[in-house]
């Protein structure tokens, strides 16, 4: 016997409609390119996201048709989440910081039909127009008085398209299983592989975050800034949870150092905010070398990467900022794990309570997560077995989108997403990632874990970035080397950095080698890209694995 409930599909459009109707007033503050602010509230962003639905039913965007956008975080990308995905289309957004064969690749791949651009970007798509196969236009994310000169054929201006357009749309309802956005993977190795996500995948994941357990617990009380792109799985899913919970939002912009970060977090009153390491590291730089303060800023997401116990400590003890570590991938929409701690960890000390942080946080309701061996045989949940983490859910991907051999690689047969980290799950429900599979030291036999090492090493002062990679060795089959990048103005010899790691890691995963470089490569999403570095290595002789 069915339950007599009524049958509602969860619809993306419904989302942007309750804000407008019952947060009209709410602001959403964006960084413009030229470092102004502009403002406007979610009564206005609705009948533009109205207007832009017209338009791209004008531009002949169909169902089910791919469109891209190649964008900051601002207040025009918002409008196409929603007016995009809103009109039965599917929004793809795409990386910019891609490499320019990748970009060509995911474009085609996706047949996008229409891209959306920041000027920022208008050069990029300049030198590869020639190879995207499906794109009929190009709008250009601006007001008239701005559109450039340009090569692209078939441009348009965003603002002139939007002018005159009616401010009313009836939203289409159908299938909530139907795609509505597309990421590609940043793809460290092979082709960029697109995750495909629908309606009600993302409706249920902005649930999650709205949660009080989640690591952004987001309502009409807060104003969250999302520092992780809209292009970096959708920001982590805060365009659509901050507007299901009516927060005012505020948007950066492409302007990410600690400065100006700083600078909005002030003047806007922020009070959440995520991104990735890299992003937190150069905010508490300013805020050490400058003695500034964010009064206002009462909890940060730390994710995408392992968070460091040094920028727990600056954060919390610095700061009076709450540090939530998150974990999870494009495939997962993308949160998996969230820091939030349980009321029985406030009697134990600071010490122990950050080591608690460091783990990856515990699995949220909606997420299933298992750690099997290589056999593929359960292991236990009690903090110390060690396997690859595999994980299923309603946010979770089944397959890649048009990708057969990947999929087959990625997904068991029982319906189950092989994640590529390994990892300990405990009785609390925490997960402590202990590394990429792929970038795990096999020494001696014994695996030593790269997070451990580079965590390790980041809390010294004097350091601003390290990564450990394997290096062939005779004896140990692989052993260790460190690779870092100094702060400004510091220096330090291998013998220190060794001596500060030794208390801090097993005798045995000390680094052989400390090797001082001016940067690391980094991925398109931030990270560091071991993929490169490795390579790097490899040319100076020290076969890296
Ligand atoms: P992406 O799909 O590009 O967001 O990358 C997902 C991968 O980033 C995961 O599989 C992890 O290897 C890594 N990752 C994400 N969050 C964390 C975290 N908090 N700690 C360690 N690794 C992380």
């Amino acid at each position: 016997m069915h339950g007599l409930m009524m049958d509602s599909p969860l619809m993306i459009s419904s989302l942007i409609e309750y804000a407008a109707r019952n947060h009209s007033d709410t602001q959403i503050v964006s960084r413009r390119a030229d470092g102004g602010l502009h403002r406007y509230d979610y009564g206005q962003c609705y009948q533009r996201t109205c207007q832009l639905a017209h338009v791209l039913r004008a531009l002949g965007i169909e169902h089910g048709d791919r469109v891209g956008t190649l964008a900051w975080n601002g207040y025009r990308h918002l409008e196409l989440y929603y007016a995009v995905s809103g009109i039965g289309a599917v929004c793809h957004t795409i990386n910019p910081r891609l490499f320019s064969e990748q970009l060509v690749y995911i474009m085609n791949h996706a047949a996008d039909r229409v891209l959306f651009v920041d000027l920022s970007f208008v050069p990029l798509l300049e030198s590869v127009a020639d190879e995207l196969m499906s794109v009929r236009a190009y709008v250009l994310m601006c007001d008239e008085d701005d559109m450039p000169q340009t090569t692209l054929p078939a441009a348009y201006c965003y603002e002139t398209l939007l002018c005159g357009s009616q401010m009313q749309f009836q939203w289409p309802v159908f299938d909530e299983r139907d795609a509505s956005s597309l990421c590609y993977t940043s793809g460290t190795t092979g082709a960029p592989k697109g995750v495909l996500y629908n309606h009600r995948s993302t409706v249920l994941h902005a649930y999650a975050l709205c949660s009080a357990n989640s690591a952004l617990p987001l309502s009409c009380c807060e104003t969250v800034m999302p520092v992780v792109p809209m292009f970096h799985v959708h920001a982590w899913g805060i365009p659509y949870a901050a507007v299901m919970a009516g927060s005012r939002i505020v948007f950066p912009g492409a302007q990410l150092d600690g400065a100006s970060l700083h600078e909005l977090i002030q003047a806007e009153a922020v009070t959440q905010s995520a991104g990735v390491p890299t992003i937190w590291f150069a905010l508490l730089a300013y805020l050490a070398q400058s003695g500034a303060r964010v009064d206002s800023l009462r909890n940060v997401v730390v994710g995408g990467a392992a968070a460091p116990l040094s920028l727990i400590e600056q954060f919390e003890q610095g700061h009076g900022v709450n540090v939530c570590h998150a974990w999870g991938m494009t495939e997962m929409s993308p949160v998996g794990t969230t820091g939030m701690l349980k009321p029985r960890f406030d009697a134990l000390s600071e010490a122990q309570r950050f080591a608690i942080k460091l783990k990856q946080g515990r699995m949220i309701y909606g997420v299933d997560m298992k750690i099997v061996d290589d056999d593929g045989v359960e292991q236990a949940c009690d903090g110390d077995a060690v396997g690859q983490l595999l994980v299923r859910g309603p946010w979770i991907a089944s397959a890649y989108f048009d990708d057969a051999l990947g999929t087959a690689h990625s997904f068991t047969d029982d319906g189950w997403f092989r994640t590529g980290d390994v990892a300990t799950l405990d009785g609390d429900g925490h997960v402590q990632i202990v590394d990429r599979s792929k970038d795990l030291i096999k020494s001696g036999g014994e695996w030593i874990s790269s997070i451990d090492l580079e965590n390790a090493a980041v809390g010294h002062p004097h350091i601003a970035e390290a990564a450990a990679i394997a290096i062939a060795d005779e004896k140990w089959g692989e052993r260790p080397l460190l690779v870092v990048v100094l702060g400004d103005g510091y220096e330090l010899t291998s013998q220190a950095m060794l001596g500060w790691l030794e208390d801090k890691v097993a005798r045995w995963c000390l680094p052989d080698k400390v090797l001082f470089v001016d940067e690391l490569p980094h991925t398109a999403t931030g990270k560091i890209s071991k993929t490169q570095l490795r390579e790097q290595v490899r040319a100076m002789n020290l076969i890296s694995r």
